[in-house]
C-alpha cells in the first residue's frame, strides 16, 4: 500500500504522532530577496534537524553528566549507566544479535575507518559509494566493482567478483546518498555469505528512513551517524560482530581501552568489547542523543515512515520531472525503493546557481555539488554535479510544492 500525499501530510506516521515526530527549527524564518519566509529544509541527507524529543532529553541530561567508567560519584555512575543504556538502545534499534558490539564513533566515516582497521583480507565495494565507504577500503586495496546498467546486472557483477576470489567483506551502502535508491540488503547479504564474505551496510542514509534488522537480514555490520538520524553532530555507531573487533589492535591507543599497562607502557593488556576501540573520554551526550532518536523512530513505526516518504518523493520527482530541462538522477531503472532524496539537474543552469536561487529567492535549503560521491556523479554523466533535495520528518506536501514551484519559476525565467 502506497500512501497518498494527503496521508503523508497528516504526520510522519499517519497515526497522529506528529508530536513525537516534531523536529527542532520548524517554522524558522529566513531572509530572502522577497522578504522573510519560513525556511524549507531540503538538506536532510546532509544533516537532519534534531527531533524535539532529542533536544528535550539532552537538555535534561546536560546538567547531570560526569565522566563515564571512571568515577565512584553518583553522577559518574548515573552517566555510565545512561551511556551503556544508549548502547542497548542502539542494539534494539537495529535488532542486533545479543553478542554484537556497539562501538560509539564520531560519525559514519569514523565507524567505517574503524572497521577497515579491523578487517584482514580483501574488501569488495561498488563504485556508487559515498567516499566514506570507498576511500578507507581503497587504502587497503579494495576490489571495486563497476556499477552496471541495471540493479540485477550489478548484483550479478558483485556475485561474480566475490566468486572469482575470496573476500573478507562486502562493504555496501543501504541507500544512495545521491539518488536515495535503496539497495536490496537481504539479497546482498545472501550474495556475500554464499561466498564466505561478511557484509557491512553503510546505513548513513538508510537508518533515518527504514528499519534495520541485523538479525533477520543477516547483516554482519552496520554504521550510521547521529546527525543524519535527527540527533546532533559528533557521534556515530559501528554495530556488529565482535570477533573481528576484539581481534584487532585498538583503533585509538589511550585510556579507557586498557585493562592493564605496565613496564612503562611497553606491556599493555587491552580490553575486549566496545571499550577496546573507544579510548579517550567518549561523546556521552552524542550517544544519548542517538539513543533518544532511535527510540523515537522505533516508536513512530519506522516502516510506516518509509511509506509516507515515498508519497512525498513520488510527488517531488513527478513535479520536477514535468519541468522542461529537468533531469532526475537515477542509478538503475529497476531499483524499487528509495528514501527521501531526489537529485536533479537543470539544462543550462549550473547546480550552484539553482541552489542559490532556491535559497536566496525562496528560502529553500538544498545541496549542490557531487555529494562526496564523485565516481557516481561521473558514472551518471554529471561530473559537474547536481542539485539534491532531501527530506524527512517534518516535511509537508506544501514544502514539496514550494520546491516544484520555485524550480518551475527559475526555468520559466531562464527560457
Ligand atoms: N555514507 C553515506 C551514504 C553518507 O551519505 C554519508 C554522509 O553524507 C557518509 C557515509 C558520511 O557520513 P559522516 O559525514 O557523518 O561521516
Amino acid at each position: 500500500t502506497r500512501l497518498t500525499c494527503a496521508d503523508a501530510d497528516r504526520g510522519a506516521s499517519g497515526r497522529g504522532t506528529r508530536g513525537l515526530a516534531a523536529v527542532a527549527g520548524e517554522g524558522v524564518t529566513v531572509p530572502t530577496t522577497r522578504g522573510e519566509v519560513t525556511y524549507a529544509n531540503f538538506d536532510y541527507a546532509a544533516s537532519a534537524p534534531a527531533l524535539t524529543a532529542v533536544v528535550e532529553q539532552i537538555t535534561a541530561a546536560l546538567p547531570e553528566y560526569a565522566s563515564v567508567h571512571r568515577g565512584a560519584g553518583h553522577l559518574s555512575q548515573l552517566t555510565t549507566e545512561r551511556y551503556e543504556q544508549a548502547r542497548t538502545a542502539v542494539k534494539r534499534f537495529v535488532r542486533a544479535r545479543l553478542d554484537d558490539h556497539v562501538v560509539f564513533t564520531r560519525n559514519t566515516t569514523d565507524a567505517i575507518n574503524l572497521l577497515a582497521h579491523c578487517v584482514t583480507g580483501d574488501t569488495v565495494v561498488l563504485d556508487i559509494e559515498h567516499h566514506a565507504n570507498l576511500l578507507p577500503w581503497k587504502r587497503s586495496g579494495a576490489r571495486v566493482v563497476a556499477c552496471q546498467p541495471t540493479l540485477e546486472e550489478t548484483l550479478q557483477a558483485l556475485e561474480a567478483e566475490l566468486a572469482c576470489a575470496p573476500a573478507a567483506l562486502l562493504a555496501i551502502t543501504g541507500a544512495s546518498n545521491v539518488t536515495g535508491e535503496v539497495l536490496p540488503i537481504r539479497r546482498l547479504t545472501g550474495i556475500a555469505h554464499r561466498h564466505g564474505a561478511r557484509i557491512l551496510v553503510d546505513a548513513a542514509q538508510l537508518a533515518p528512513h527504514r528499519a534495520l534488522n541485523l538479525t533477520s537480514h543477516g547483516v554482519d555490520y552496520a554504521v550510521f551517524s547521529g546527525h543524519k538520524l535527527y540527533a546532533p553532530f559528533g557521534a556515530g555507531v559501528l554495530v556488529g560482530r565482535g570477533d573481528w573487533l576484539d581481534g584487532a589492535q585498538p583503533y585509538l591507543a589511550g585510556g579507557g581501552a586498557t585493562a592493564d599497562v605496565s613496564d612503562h607502557g611497553a606491556d599493555v593488556r587491552w580490553h575486549s568489547g566496545p571499550a577496546r576501540h573507544e579510548a579517550g573520554s567518549p561523546n556521552v551526550l552524542g550517544a544519548l542523543s542517538i539513543a533518544a532518536a532511535a527510540d523515537v523512530l522505533s516508536a513512530l513505526g519506522h516502516d510506516r515512515l518509509g511509506l509516507d516518504e515515498v508519497a512525498l518523493c513520488d510527488r517531488l520527482e513527478e513535479g520536477l520531472a514535468a519541468i522542461d530541462g529537468v533531469e532526475i538522477l537515477r542509478i538503475w531503472p529497476d531499483s524499487e525503493d528509495r528514501v527521501g532524496i531526489v537529485a536533479f539537474t537543470v539544462t543550462g543552469i549550473a547546480p550552484r546557481a539553482v541552489a542559490e536561487y532556491l535559497s536566496d529567492t525562496h528560502g529553500i535549503g538544498v545541496r549542490d555539488g557531487r555529494f562526496c560521491a564523485h565516481p557516481l556523479l561521473s558514472h551518471l554523466g554529471h561530473p559537474e554535479g547536481a542539485v539534491r533535495a532531501s527530506f524527512g520528518l517534518g516535511t509537508s506536501v506544501a514544502d514539496v510544492e514550494r520546491v516544484i514551484a520555485a524550480v518551475t519559476e527559475l526555468v520559466d525565467a531562464h527560457a
